[in-house]
């Protein structure tokens, strides 16, 4: 094989455009989810679920009330072992685990 043919690089450049476009796909599936919905008049935010999970309480509602009580000595003397694992309403989302999205709570549903 002294002379490479047209068809080879051809077939060279559709490889390097294939391993160019492999490598590049999760950087264009997210340009391209985020356009979409944009495109598709979806928030860009929530994606029209019209709620965005709570960040502090992961979507729970409830948040363990260990925190300041585990720094305190006299109170781990004095408080049962059921404070520590107490759990509370989530104060960030009021315990419903999610906020309404503050993008679509401004447009009009109609
Ligand atoms: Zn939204
Ligand atoms: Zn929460």
């Amino acid at each position: 094989m002294e002379h490479i043919t047209a068809s080879e690089v051809a077939g060279f450049g559709v490889g390097t455009l294939l391993l160019c476009a492999t490598i590049a796909a999760p950087k264009v599936d997210a340009f391209i989810s985020a356009s979409q919905r944009s495109s598709l008049g979806l928030c860009k935010r929530c994606g029209d679920l019209r709620m965005i999970a709570c960040s502090r309480c992961r979507g729970t509602g409830l948040i363990k009330a260990n925190g300041p009580f585990s720094f305190n000595l006299i109170d781990n003397l004095y408080q049962s072992e059921e404070i520590k694992v107490k759990s509370v309403g989530c104060t960030k989302c009021q315990a419903m685990g999610h906020f309404s999205c503050p993008d679509c709570s401004n447009t009009s549903t109609s």
